[in-house]
């Protein structure tokens, strides 16, 4: 239904004296002022017109009516809706509704009608702009403060127009967002070649320090696969989030690579194999040997032996401390394990497990090398690749600006954002049209602008 709004502008020029910076910088000014005041007149006028057709129903058939006046029937205890469509004007709420927009805070004032079908009093504005009793703010604040906190400008967002809105506010949108209960589709494992977890310290409220924890996977064409962003959630409750989204593709080859943290050990060794490999070890040699046609029973002896070989403790604390004896103990056992693990090798060629001894060959090098380091350095096996310190160094570097005080919810969601906008920028702007709901339903152009 077209409709038109006249706009009158009323301007001083001083002649002679001003120039086009000043002209250009106050119409900058009226910009979102003006766009808010249009805002409102379109809002009101469509508040007319729904009124109009529900009330008049001499005039307009129900087919006109259709999707207007929803509402809950009066005094139901089960809150069902009314199927009157019919109703008598009762002049406006006495409260004016606000709500937050892009442009500015808006103070609209809203008509109220009684349903002659139940009684019940109702707004059928709101019903129509699907907004809920206590929406406040539209989507396309809520999209812009969160485009806002991910390039950390967002009180270039807030200075110079009427959006009141605290940092407690920002807080708010953060935490409300739906982002957590999205991207949770299915993965295969066949697109990925790496799966990499890494945690990082942040700073939260009351200076209380958090980890925030996230998985990502790498897909074959060398893009990240935000996985999962959690903040002081431990690792197994993590895995089995994880888990549910990975669809388990047949061969469980991957990689799965990360710093060496304790917790993550066994971490999806199902569906990826642990740089470490202290889990998968066993397992593969005793899927070896049973292609060598070996029965469970007697490749026991042979698999019980490589856990035993290849589950070296490290001792807990710090490397500098560490008695030197401790430090030997567990070289002595390295190189013990080491020409065990050679010599079964050479066993199995000997008895003609061809299968058993390449497995074995295959895995040796890569057995111990976080014990290898560990003996040079203290440092526990950092085996992240550059881009995973990448993806962290760009969420830390947001973080430490916007996350000071806030708290679980917000790092893991701006953590899940950032990560999803600056690695999957398609799916982003998708989740975003999709909450904004542009379907075409309103357009509005320039007719003239004369003086
Ligand atoms: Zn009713």
């Amino acid at each position: 239904m077209e409709q038109q709004i006249h706009i009158t502008l009323r301007y001083n020029i001083a002649i002679g004296k001003v120039n086009l910076n000043e002209i250009v910088y106050e119409l900058k000014e009226l910009r979102d002022p003006l766009m808010l005041q249009i805002l409102e007149q379109v809002l009101k006028t469509y508040d007319d017109l729904i009124v109009e057709r529900l009330s008049r129903t001499d005039i307009y058939p129900s087919k006109k009516r259709k999707g207007l006046g929803k509402h809950i029937r009066k005094d139901d205890p089960h809150n069902h809706f009314c199927r009157g469509r019919k109703v008598r004007k009762r002049g406006y709420r006495k409260k004016q509704r606000k709500i937050s927009t892009v442009f500015g805070d808006l103070s609209l004032p809203i008509r109220e009608v009684e349903c002659l079908n139940c009684g019940a009093r109702y707004s059928p504005l709101l019903s129509a702009l699907r907004l809920g009793r206590y929406a406040r703010k539209e989507t396309n604040l809520e999209h812009e403060v969160t485009e806002a906190v991910i390039d950390t400008n967002y009180r270039r967002l807030i200075d110079g127009r009427s959006i009141d809105i605290s940092l407690g506010g920002i807080h708010n949108i953060v935490v409300g967002s739906d982002i957590d209960e999205t991207f949770k589709q299915p993965v295969s494992t066949e697109d990925l070649s790496a799966i990499l977890a890494d945690g990082t310290p942040v700073k939260e409220y009351q200076g209380r320090k958090g980890e925030l924890r996230n998985v990502i996977g790498i897909t074959k064409s060398g893009r990240v696969e935000p996985l999962g962003c959690f903040t002081n959630t431990p690792w197994p409750e993590i895995e089995r989030i994880i888990k549910k989204r990975i669809k388990e593709a047949e061969s469980y080859n991957i990689p799965f690579i990360y710093d060496g943290e304790p917790g993550l050990d066994d971490f999806l060794s199902d569906v990826a194999e642990s740089q470490r490999c202290t889990w998968h070890g066993p397992r593969g040699l005793y899927h070896a040997l049973w292609q060598d046609g070996l029965k469970k029973k007697e490749s026991q002896p042979d698999t019980d032996k490589i856990k035993e070989l290849i589950g070296i403790e490290l001792p807990e604390g710090d490397f500098e401390i560490l008695k030197e004896e401790d430090k030997q103990q567990v070289k002595t056992k390295y190189e013990t394990s080491k020409s065990e693990i050679k010599d079964l090798i050479k066993t199995f060629y000997e008895r003609g497990y061809r299968h058993g001894a390449s497995y074995l060959e295959g895995l040796s090098d890569r057995l111990f090398t976080n014990i290898e380091l560990w003996l040079k350095t203290g440092v526990i096996a950092p085996k992240t690749t550059s881009l995973l310190e990448r993806v962290f160094r760009e969420i830390g570097r947001r973080l430490k600006r916007i996350a000071w005080g806030w708290s679980d919810e917000a790092v893991t969601n701006i953590s899940k954002m950032i990560m999803i906008r600056q690695y999957s920028r398609d799916k982003w702007e998708e989740y975003w049209k999709e909450k904004l709901g542009i379907k075409g339903y309103f357009d509005i152009e320039i007719e003239s602008v004369i003086s």
